[in-house]
């Protein structure tokens, strides 16, 4: 698919092809203008003709609007599958909650994304496809920018698909292209070890996210299946170099779960687990999942948690929960969408 080539690729594609150089920059233009094949305007039947099996054929087949003004769109690919994409509208600027894989196969217990397992791995191309889709929704288009800020916490596991990922990460944030910079990046993991220690070597400027969750393995396991695979410690350990090596700041994701990780002890052992490490809590009421009896806690517990941590000296804060009435978690929305089908 053709939204998987860098600009140059693309030029080596054309002449391939036997097209002028400036039908590379023409096709390039459309796709990072989020076009759809019949809506580009300035290439010739038998260029399209010739161009219509590779042109990216995703498209934005719903979009909710909440509220709060977060809109969750439901994007649809060439075989059939969806993902959700969420955009948040922030002062600074607008924020996209971008999906990696079609379902995901990490089992979160509180996750709705996991229920079904892991369809796909959704390619660099197709990643890419849910910001350019989403900035031309807002009027925007390749060289004009309506969308700041990137973070990778739709469904998936973004590791789990790491070279796609990698390659988006190069693709979104290219010079000819939409541009967006590595910093106005985060990639937000359950914490696969190993692939840090890769993500780490490519020296990006992004940011790592954990979704920590627990800090301490035993409660962790409960909701996070990933835990027997590597310990709390290993995955901080690999932050601490993650740091070193980048310089960059590590978020921490702290979801709070009614009567399972959120008493004052719970609190302690994270500031001591945390310690020295430059690092921003985030606390997040869970949105409750019906499905496994997992319960959020009420906001005003969720600030307590959060002073607690400011005591410890840990930098942390309550993340605004959005978009609630549109199911805005992860994955909630996709689910609805098949029952319906299904039903
Ligand atoms: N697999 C990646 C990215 C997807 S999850 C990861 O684990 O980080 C993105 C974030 O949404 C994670 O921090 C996850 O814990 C959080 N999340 C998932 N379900 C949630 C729920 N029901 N309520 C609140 N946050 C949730």
């Amino acid at each position: 698919m053709l939204s998987d080539l860098s600009f140059q690729q693309l030029v080596e594609y054309a002449a391939q092809n036997n097209m002028p150089k400036f039908r590379a920059s023409q096709i390039f233009d459309a796709i990072q203008g989020g076009k759809q094949l019949e809506e580009v305007s300035n290439l010739p039947k038998d260029v399209k003709n010739k161009i219509a099996v590779d042109y990216p054929k995703y498209k934005i087949v719903k979009v909710f609007t909440s509220q709060d003004g977060t809109q969750k769109f439901i994007i649809e690919f060439a075989d059939g599958n969806i993902v959700e994409c969420v955009l948040m509208k922030y002062k600074y600027g607008n924020t996209i909650c971008v999906s990696t894989q079609v379902g995901c196969r990490m089992g979160c217990k509180f996750c709705a994304s996991t229920l079904n397992g892991l369809i796909r791995n959704l390619s660099a191309g197709e990643i890419l496809g849910q910001v350019l889709l989403v900035n031309k929704h807002l009027g925007g288009n390749g060289k004009e920018r309506k969308i700041t800020n990137i973070v990778m916490m739709g469904s998936g596991e973004p590791l789990d698909n790491f070279d796609q990922v990698c390659k988006f990460i190069e693709l979104v944030s290219a010079e000819k292209g939409i541009n967006i910079s590595q910093r106005n990046i985060s990639l937000s993991t359950c914490g696969l070890v190993d692939k840090i220690k890769l993500l780490q070597e490519k020296q990006y400027n992004i940011t790592l996210t954990i979704s920590l969750h627990a800090s301490l393995d035993e409660k962790r396991k409960e909701v996070m299946p990933i835990a027997n695979r590597w310990t709390i410690k290993e995955i901080v350990d690999a932050c601490r170099d993650y740091f070193d090596a980048t310089g960059r700041r590590i978020y921490f994701e702290y979801t709070l779960i009614k009567g399972v990780n959120n008493s004052e002890e719970d609190a302690k052992r994270l500031a001591t687990l945390l310690k020295g490490l430059m690092c921003h809590v985030n606390v997040i009421p869970l949105n409750s999942v019906k499905e496994r009896n997992l319960i959020g806690v009420a906001r005003g517990d969720a600030y307590k948690f959060v002073e607690n941590l400011e005591k410890l000296g840990l930098s942390a804060t309550v993340r605004r929960t959005m978009g609630e009435d549109i199911e805005g978690a992860c994955g909630q929305l996709r689910n609805k969408i098949l029952n319906e089908k299904k039903g």
